[in-house]
């Protein structure tokens, strides 16, 4: 996709501006449509995760145990991207291993015949918000930078963002997801890479009536990756 069809995709709902790139964004922007060679990528995720162990960019700091970084195959077509850590993934430093995460390992492998290793998983927000509460939108933007390294390191082929949240840390803009979920959008630092949303496996456990829709995405989700 170009940069002028990209644009009017995003301006559709609203998103035209994340285009507005500064000089240095272009020029960091250019080096994400460079190809990490695949070797290198676990080395590379390493240096990353490193660079921000004892970040306190943002109030989070003070809630966390420890920063939890992505984790599984840095050569998945696809990267699901989550809110923030909870307790469990605070206590066990990994990203969706609570009861929402073993939920969507099940959907992941059943409707994506993928196991848990063999995809990436991620969260906008790299440290717990005390009570769980929703990370707010500035700390969302301060932990991005973050997110978009690691992003450039991967280059999927679809970032999957499970819920509002993650759509906002990676589109840049407040949606509700019922009028986002399902659809396809270029990603703004790579139009290459597709982003798609969904509900996050969250919100199905507690409103299993929506379990349709978000099996519906994921089967959308399997033929963009295929
Ligand atoms: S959430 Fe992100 S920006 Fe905030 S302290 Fe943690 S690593 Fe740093």
């Amino acid at each position: 996709m170009g940069v002028r069809e990209t644009a009017r995709a995003l301006a559709e709902i609203g998103l035209g501006e994340v285009y507005l790139l500064s000089r240095t964004e272009k020029r960091s922007s250019e080096r994400e449509k460079s190809e990490p060679r695949a070797e290198d990528k676990d080395t590379l995720l390493r240096k990353h995760f490193n660079s921000f162990r004892d970040c306190t960019r943002c109030p989070l700091h003070r809630s966390r145990s420890q920063v939890v970084f992505g984790d599984g195959n840095p050569d998945s077509p696809v990267v699901f991207v989550g809110e923030a850590p909870g307790e469990e993934e605070d206590t066990q430093g990994k990203p969706f291993v609570g009861r929402a995460g073993r939920y969507l390992n099940q959907k992941i492998q059943e409707v994506l015949g993928l196991r848990r290793e063999e995809v990436y998983i991620t969260n906008v927000c790299k440290c717990r918000p005390p009570e769980n509460r929703k990370p707010t939108s500035q700390e969302i933007r301060a932990c991005f930078p973050y997110l978009r390294r690691e992003l450039e390191i991967i280059r999927p082929k679809v970032i999957c963002c499970l819920g509002a949240t993650a759509g906002e840390g990676i589109l840049g803009k407040t949606m509700p997801i019922t009028k986002l979920r399902g659809k396809v959008f270029p990603y703004p630092y790579n139009p290459k890479i597709k982003v798609f949303l969904t509900y996050h496996p969250a919100y199905i456990l507690r409103n299993p009536k929506a379990e349709g829709e978000f099996l519906e995405d994921l089967k959308k989700l399997r033929e963009l990756i295929a």
